[in-house]
């Protein structure tokens, strides 16, 4: 997004942007998706050595994997291409692997061809968390309901113990980072598979201590939850995974992506499924600026935060530019709302979090006391809290 010509100027802009404090506090990684935090060659790679159908050759699937434009169907679309390589515990453990390498080089440098500025070795700051995201099922195999499919290829328990061996690896070699897992459901999982999930959550939560967090994930469209029974079986979903609401565990969800969710929707998803966090809601806050600000006087009376992240915004079409960006911050601020910065599926987008807020202060879109205030919501969020206690 920036052009070699205004690299100079990106890299000054960002060093005099960051305080001293958000270099002390580090970038604490909430929201970053397997499927999208690894290096598109480790993909191909292990796609074709498990001879997964549909990779192409391999401009055509690069092509396909760095998403310039489109809709978050799209993105969703090649999401589960890269989670069919990513199928089966060693699938897993070396994505695992993978992203968390991408993460903690990749995040606080600026990914351009000219000099690689604010190196792997020297970042603009550190990454002190990284939480990845993912969903166990659809690891399984072919899991599509609308395919038929219904995984089980591979064992959910299995992928579930390579994913915390792979989390206990990188700890014992990044011992001052906050290493993490949060677990999704999929709007795009029929409610057997949602269920089965939530079981499994319950019971690996008492064996592993990486698991810190739920979420629900997904193409919106696929199912809104603006219908009470889908909401009711999500809820359902929660509250077991979470074990009945009886101890706290920190529960986000994608929510407001797209137009398909309503601010009445966002609302009800929030409440019912007791979120504390909650991902691109960005519609929704949109809404306010015709007039319907029940979305942000929910989200300001719960102290709920926003999860978000410009590049992905932008490349599905969520939003149109870095200043309909900057509005969005304002319109929180304004409300007294806190969110915090991450980059969805860095690698696939060919962004990092520095790059992002670059190409956010170049356009004016931002201020350093919203980046500092980011960091530290980041770092202070429950997600954290439970890892840094643990
Ligand atoms: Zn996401």
């Amino acid at each position: 997004m920036i052009e070699t010509l205004q690299l100079d100027l990106a890299v000054q802009t960002l060093d005099r942007a960051l305080t001293s404090e958000a270099r002390r506090l580090g970038a604490n990684l909430v929201h970053g998706h397997v499927s999208g935090c690894e290096n598109p060659a480790a993909v191909y790679n292990r796609g074709l050595r498990k001879g997964i159908r549909g990779l192409g050759k391999p401009p055509d699937f690069y092509r396909k994997v760095h998403i310039s434009t489109g809709s978050l169907a799209d993105y969703v679309a090649v999401n589960h291409l890269v989670d069919l390589t990513q199928a089966g515990p060693d699938g897993v453990e070396e994505a695992l692997l993978n992203a968390f390498l991408s993460r903690i080089l990749r995040e606080g440098t600026l990914p351009v061809p000219a000099g690689n500025l604010g190196s792997p070795e020297s970042p603009f700051f550190p990454t002190s968390g990284v939480l990845l995201r993912f969903n166990p099922m659809k690891r399984t195999g072919d899991y599509r309901a609308d395919r038929g499919g219904t995984g089980m290829l591979f064992d959910a328990d299995a992928i579930m113990a390579a994913a915390h061996h792979a989390v206990e690896r990188c700890r014992i070699v990044n011992p001052d980072v906050a290493i993490g897992l949060i677990l999704c459901f999929g709007r795009d999982l029929s409610h057997s598979v949602n269920r089965k999930l939530a079981e499994k959550i319950r019971k690996w939560r008492k064996l592993y201590s990486s698991i810190v967090g739920i979420d629900v994930a997904g193409d919106e469209r696929a199912m809104t939850l603006s219908e009470s029974t889908d909401l009711d079986e999500m809820a359902e979903c929660f509250e077991i995974a979470a074990g009945n609401g009886g101890e706290e565990f920190p529960r986000t969800g994608h929510c407001g992506e797209t137009n398909a969710i309503d601010v009445a929707t966002l609302c009800a998803t929030v409440t019912r499924l007791k979120l504390i966090h909650v991902a691109h809601p960005i519609f929704p806050i949109k809404a306010s600026w015709s007039g319907d600000d029940r979305a942000l006087r929910l989200m300001s009376d719960l102290n709920v935060v926003a999860e978000l992240c410009f590049g992905s915004n932008m490349r599905t079409g969520t939003i149109a530019s870095p200043a309909e960006f900057g509005r969005v911050l304002k319109t929180l601020d304004d409300w007294g709302i806190r969110y915090c910065f991450d980059t969805d599926n860095p690698e696939l987008l060919r962004t990092t979090l520095a790059l992002d807020l670059a190409t956010l202060l170049l356009a004016g879109a931002i201020t350093p006391e919203q980046i500092e205030n980011a960091f530290r919501t980041a770092h202070e969020c429950a997600f954290f809290r439970r890892l840094r206690a643990a």
